[in-house]
């Protein structure tokens, strides 16, 4: 090969070299390729993004479930027991003042144990609320007890009996009625009644002795909790009444929110006392045991403050 001709071919191997490194130089906008130190702030921003999702997934499920919780407790049913005659010692009141739930103690002014029982109760607490006799229709006068409210009084003498009761049973922070079958279908005195008691802060749960009581009426015309008696427990003084108007109470709550029923101490104290501790988990399968002031509180808002809040200096 003559030295002519070699160095044309140095020369096409020389630019055939040049034109191949030429090809893999980039020829048009680089593609972005992050550094190692880049991938893992990308890779971390990812994970805490990822990690807020995550956690705010689980927050609103947490404030759903606290939400549907709350629902719950708010639909949830109250059963609210009032136990009537108590402030005489009768039978059945220490066994109702050990029930290991919460009940409603209707004491009755006047009486030996008045005091006593509406303390032990509040220590125990249970709610208290006066027991106030009143006229019924047909009945002994005996069978009243002291202090009572009798058709023929005057308004004076009806506010001085009211307020003189309220004073005389301590913790209470409601009033309901002992027989009164012809009271309270009156409108004139249940409507001092009625205010004498709001203005003390109480509130009045109508026993209904009387299916033509005007208490209801009244009490939500003047701006207090239309509350009542739903079930009588022992109208007839059987262990097996009493058993079978549990069952009432229980068909009650299946229909109703609330259930306020009256059991008594004295002639059947015994049996409604050791009825109701038996039937405790029945009933707690369908309803919350609440004092009174807690189902007026809850179902109409009554936000009364009652006087009544302090031992008086004779309670023991
Ligand atoms: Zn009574």
């Amino acid at each position: 090969m003559s030295k002519r001709r070699k160095l044309r071919m140095r020369n096409i191997i020389k630019k055939a070299i040049q034109s191949f490194r030429n090809r893999n130089e980039p020829t048009c906008a680089p593609i972005y390729q992050p550094s190692t130190k880049v991938r893992r702030t990308v890779m971390v921003c990812i994970s805490v993004c990822l990690m807020f999702m995550v956690c705010g997934n689980a927050w609103s499920m947490g404030s759903d479930l606290a939400k549907a919780l709350d629902k719950q407790e708010q639909r949830q049913k109250m059963v609210a027991v009032i136990i009537d005659d108590m402030g005489n010692n009768m039978k059945g009141t220490k066994q109702i003042l050990e029930l290991p739930v919460k009940v409603t103690v209707a004491v009755m002014p006047f009486l030996p144990t008045t005091k006593q029982d509406a303390t032990e109760a509040h220590m125990r607490g249970h709610d208290v609320i006066v027991h106030l006799p009143m006229e019924p229709k047909q009945g002994r006068p005996e069978w009243l007890g002291p202090g009572a409210i009798k058709a023929n009084m005057t308004d004076d003498e009806v506010r001085a009996k009211v307020t003189a009761a309220i004073k005389d049973v301590p913790y209470a922070i409601g009033m309901n009625n002992h027989m009164g079958s012809k009271v309270t279908s009156d409108k004139r005195i249940m409507s001092i009644v009625l205010d004498v008691c709001k203005e003390h802060g109480l509130f009045f749960v109508d026993s209904r002795t009387n299916y033509w009581s005007v208490v209801p009426e009244l009490a939500a015309a003047k701006g207090m909790p239309p509350v009542r008696n739903d079930i009588f427990l022992d109208d007839a003084h059987t262990l097996a009444h009493v058993n079978r108007q549990i069952a009432k109470v229980i068909e009650w709550l299946d229909k109703n929110d609330t259930c306020v029923t009256i059991g008594h101490v004295g002639v059947s104290g015994m049996y409604t006392s050791s009825a109701l501790r038996s039937a405790v988990p029945a009933l707690k399968d369908h309803a919350k045991f609440v004092g009174i002031s807690d189902l007026v509180h809850s179902v109409w808002g009554w936000k009364g403050k009652p006087i009544n809040t302090t031992i008086p200096s004779d309670a023991q």
